[in-house]
């Protein structure tokens, strides 16, 4: 931290507390290290840092005042959702304000008619699908966090799920969003018709990580309640033959609901926490849900179970019952935390790829982890391309967070290499800000930065995330190309340059 920005924390702490404190109750107004210690990070607890205050407004007026005090002082502002991220997308601003949306928690309206639901942004997301069941419909995009995550973090982040390969991302399934912009002005983009007017600014704010407003309530479509789901569970004895099949159910004109592999380190964990029922001796898994009506299911789950023993499954099982169906995903569901069982850590990567090299960049993640030392459990998201490689490591060991890091770095550049990008669903936050180097050329950057700047001219919303400096970016650059101009790649190599590319 600078100077500089130490005074202002010293002055302005205890006067901004006083202002806030003068609209917000006083109660929702945190200054203490104590209480604010459960935001000093998202799921990424590797990157942590306390507040100067902690709000948690209760109305739109209390976002619009605090915002425009803060634009005021140039003070950092962070918004949190649940703090489920996993790219320390919400981790605080040692000089700034963390804003929390917690209170915000209400379904404003199910308009079962238009199929639209109406939320603040601190809904969880799957209480939208709870609240919508009893009318036949339900919110399709499922991230596997869906029990905690809100529904205005899934917006910021663009949230994915076992079901979007089939209905489309977050950003595919809102109509609206309300926000407060950095100087506290409240705007509306997007409307409920199925085109608005204009650039798609809508389009823009998805995926913004906090960086272009705080995002205050959400409109979401809802879907019918498919009649029938059902679930074919294959065994593969190679990861390279699983892979396939999932080119080969696209290819054949079937979109299933969801389509997910696990590789044999991540079945075994997952049966041993859900007893899902899983094939343990498979190498590789591939979970294939067909939904629609009953005759689509029929028609469709068989093609699917006859293409995979054709394809050279070594176990094909539908499910039978809805119960069957649930267990089959609650494995996958709770494959992190089942990962989380077997190690003291593991660190989640998030990148994605074109389908046809899933193969290659799993034997490449294989290599790797022999290079590096550490074991990796594969969970994917394999009809998007889009991996989550879990690197088991344990923090207690010194150097040994910095190693898995590195090599979750060098994953994400594997995945640029194939053709594919650095983050599916999970972001860019801190974690990922160096890669952006890798995915993007300066001018793109420079485009990048010249939306923030149209929004956010000052910098000061959510600060130092998923845009990096230009600077940093060719610092970075020139790192990778020397250490790739190195005979061998060891991990033991220099780090002394990474703290400083983290905090840019
Ligand atoms: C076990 C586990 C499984 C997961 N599985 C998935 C998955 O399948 N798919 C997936 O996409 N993600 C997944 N995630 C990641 C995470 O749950 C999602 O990124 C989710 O969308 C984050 O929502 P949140 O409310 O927790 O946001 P937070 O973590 O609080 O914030 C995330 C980012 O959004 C910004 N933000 C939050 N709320 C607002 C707001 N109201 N206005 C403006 N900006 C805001 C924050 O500043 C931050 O940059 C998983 C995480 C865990 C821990």
């Amino acid at each position: 931290m600078n100077t500089a920005l130490t005074e202002q924390k010293t002055i302005n702490q205890a006067k901004l507390a006083a202002e806030f404190r003068q609209f917000i109750n006083p109660e929702y107004v945190i200054t203490d290290a104590e209480t604010q210690r459960v935001y000093e990070c998202d799921g990424l607890a590797a990157y942590c840092e306390l507040p100067m205050i902690t709000v948690l407004p209760e109305t739109i007026e209390q976002v619009q005042k605090v915002m425009r005090i803060c634009h005021q002082y140039a003070v950092p502002v962070v918004a949190r959702g649940a703090g489920t991220g996993l790219s320390a997308g919400a981790t605080p601003n040692d000089c700034g304000v963390l804003l929390s949306v917690a209170k915000f928690n209400q379904i404003l309206d199910i308009d079962t008619d238009a199929r639209l639901a109406r939320l603040q942004p601190g809904v969880r997301n799957l209480a939208v699908s709870e609240a919508a069941a009893e009318h036949g419909l339900y919110y399709a995009p499922d991230p596997s966090s869906q029990i905690a995550c809100s529904i205005g973090g899934n917006v910021a982040e663009n949230a994915g799920g076992v079901h979007c390969l089939k209905y489309g991302l977050t950003v595919h399934n809102i109509v609206k969003v309300q926000m407060v912009t950095v100087d506290g002005e409240l705007i509306e983009l997007g409307n409920e018709g199925l085109d608005s007017y204009g650039m798609d600014l809508l389009a823009l704010i998805h995926g913004s990580e906090g960086l272009l407003g705080v995002v205050t309530e959400v409109t979401v479509r809802l879907l019918p309640t498919p009649e029938k789901a059902q679930v074919v569970l294959a065994g593969f004895d190679s990861v390279t033959t699983a892979g396939d099949a999932v080119a080969k159910v696209i290819e054949e004109g079937i979109i299933p609901g969801g389509l997910e592999m696990m590789d044999s380190f991540a079945i075994k964990a997952a049966d041993d926490f859900a007893k899902a029922g899983y094939p343990r001796e498979a190498k590789a898994l591939l979970l294939c849900e067909i939904d629609g009506t009953i005759e689509e299911v029929d028609q469709y789950i068989e093609q699917v179970a006859t293409l995979f023993k054709k394809l050279g499954a070594t176990s094909v099982q539908i499910s039978q019952s809805e119960e069957q169906r649930m267990l089959f995903w609650k494995g996958r569901k709770s494959a992190f935390p089942a990962v989380g069982r077997i190690s003291p850590d593991y660190y989640c990567m998030d990148g994605t790829i074109p389908r046809g090299e899933l193969s290659n960049i799993l034997t490449e993640i294989n290599r790797l982890s022999e290079e590096y030392g550490l074991r990796v459990a594969n969970v994917f998201h394999a009809g998007d391309g889009n991996l989550h490689p879990l690197i088991l490591f344990d923090s207690s060991v010194p150097g040994e967070f910095e190693k898995t890091e590195e090599f979750g770095g060098r994953i994400l550049e594997a995945c640029v290499a194939a053709g594919g990008c650095i983050t599916g669903e999970h972001g860019v936050g801190l974690e990922k800000i160096r890669q952006m180097a890798v995915q993007f050329n300066d001018e793109e950057i420079s485009q990048f930065h010249a939306i923030k700047h149209s929004f956010d001219a000052e910098g000061t919303l959510n600060p130092g995330k998923a845009i990096p400096t230009l600077k940093r970016c060719q610092e970075y650059r020139s790192i990778r190309a020397q250490e790739q101009a190195k005979p061998s790649q060891s991990c033991g190599h220099d780090h002394s340059h990474e703290e400083e590319v983290k905090h840019v």
